[in-house]
């Protein structure tokens, strides 16, 4: 946990967020600014701050959080279809929130290439 970071002020409750899912390792919430009718932030507890910094010792909580967001992503009938998962990483990747987070996109057709 970093005094100072968004998303740990979001897991702690100082920040007030709408809650989706929490469990003793991830926590899960709406985003401010959703890019999709459902646009759920995934994050783990602890502080990591960003997919570029990861330890080998963080492979277990990274793996787990795919399978908090598939859990989630059953909750939702808008999803049953298919849904999409990113991860921002780094400022040429877009990430301007700097602990590791998953975007959990659903309600809409996706296109690719991302912009
Ligand atoms: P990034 O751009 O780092 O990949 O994603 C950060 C995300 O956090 C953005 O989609 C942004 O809308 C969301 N966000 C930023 N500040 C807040 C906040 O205070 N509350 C919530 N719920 N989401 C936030
Ligand atoms: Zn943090």
């Amino acid at each position: 946990m970093l005094e100072n970071c968004l998303f740990c002020k979001i897991i702690r409750g100082e920040v007030a967020s709408h809650k989706i899912y929490e469990d003793s390792k991830v926590f899960a919430f709406n985003d401010i600014n959703p890019q999709a009718p459902i646009h759920i932030m995934v994050i783990p507890k602890k502080h990591i701050s960003g997919l570029n910094v990861v330890l080998e010792e963080d492979e277990k909580i990274l793996g787990y959080i795919q399978v908090v967001i598939s859990k989630i992503a059953k909750r939702f009938p808008e999803m049953k279809n298919g849904f999409r998962v990113i991860n921002n990483c780094g400022v040429e990747g877009g990430q301007t929130v700097f602990h590791i987070h998953y975007h959990l996109l659903g309600g809409r057709i996706f296109n690719w290439p991302p912009g």
